[in-house]
């Protein structure tokens, strides 16, 4: 067995911008920074352009019971316990000093969709963080009450920010609850950015982002969880392949179905239905507020009438 290792925690900056069309960025959790405009996306589409981004409002920080068994939630210092299948040292010597040859939000082999035909592959992140550890209720209650299945990417920070609402949704089986990161960083192996946001700095720190919040999921929910995406969803090709080693597929997305948790209803529920078979739709539960429950409330007869259906990630 490896020895156990820490990860430091997150600074006060969530690396995770809002964003506007035309192609804003997919994942949101806090306001925008200044410098956003140093994203470098090589992928084959335009680059999210997030300076144009509506501050979304900073929600209060949630304070919960503990989860009954692990750490006090305020005072989460991450530590992998355990190896990842093939081992972390191992993973780390094979791909430390590899020049990855591909970034963005959009490089090949991500999953990108399931299954196909009617299906329709909700996706909801959690961010966690400053900024981004809040509930979006009235979301969680539209899936329940018109059980729709989905996909809960929860980072390991708004895990320990939320320990009731993780066990009442992680009870319920509508949802698979899938990997967002433990600080919820671009995964990189050289610390390329997004929005600004500086990403991990090497494969071991790639290795650490997947899998500590993998190992916790693992912990309080006994199953190891099977779809990782990243902070901001940026990923290079070599941190894709480690994620893949760790034991998870990286995920990205078909449909950005709420610009990061700042899109008015309206466009949510145009997203909602512009859906591909089996398209993966990204979304947001952690930002109170937001247009994304009405949108996606208001997709739900047009999508239903089209005898369309939500299935969870692992469902196709
Ligand atoms: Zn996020």
């Amino acid at each position: 067995m490896l020895p156990a290792f820490a990860v430091a925690c997150a600074t006060a900056t969530d690396p995770e911008p809002t964003a506007a069309p035309p192609r804003p960025t997919p994942d949101s959790g806090r306001p925008p920074t200044t410098d956003a405009r140093r994203s470098t996306s090589t992928t084959e589409r335009p680059a999210p352009d997030p300076t144009d981004a509506e501050p979304t409002p900073e929600p209060p920080e949630r304070t919960e019971q503990p989860h009954e068994t692990g750490p006090e939630p305020t005072e989460a210092q991450p530590e992998m316990r355990t190896p990842a299948p093939g081992g972390r040292q191992e993973i780390v010597d094979r791909w430390s000093g590899v020049a990855p040859t591909a970034w963005g939000t959009q490089i090949a082999g991500l999953v990108e969709h399931v299954g196909g035909g009617a299906a329709i592959a909700l996706t909801l992140d959690a961010c966690g963080g400053p900024g981004g550890s809040g509930v979006d209720e009235a979301v969680l209650a539209l899936l329940e009450r018109e059980e729709m299945a989905a996909t809960l990417f929860l980072n390991y920070r708004w895990i320990e920010a939320n320990p009731r609402t993780f066990d009442r949704l992680a009870g319920n089986p509508l949802f698979e609850l899938a990997n967002h990161g433990t600080r919820h960083l671009p995964l990189s192996v050289n610390g390329r950015d997004a929005y600004g946001i500086g990403g991990t700095q090497s494969a071991a720190e790639a290795v650490d982002e997947v899998g500590t919040n993998h190992d916790r999921l693992t912990e309080l929910t006994g199953r190891r969880p099977r779809w990782f995406r990243p902070g901001t969803a940026h990923y290079d090709d070599v941190a894709a392949q480690i994620v893949r080693e760790v034991g998870e597929q990286p995920t990205g997305f078909a449909v950005n179905g709420d610009l990061g948790a700042t899109a008015p209803a309206a466009t949510v529920t145009s997203a909602m239905v512009a859906t591909p078979p089996g398209g993966i739709v990204l979304a947001h539960m952690n930002q109170p507020g937001s247009g994304t429950a009405a949108g996606l409330e208001a997709a739900l007869p047009t999508l239903r009438a089209q005898g369309r259906r939500f299935v969870r990630l692992s469902d196709a």
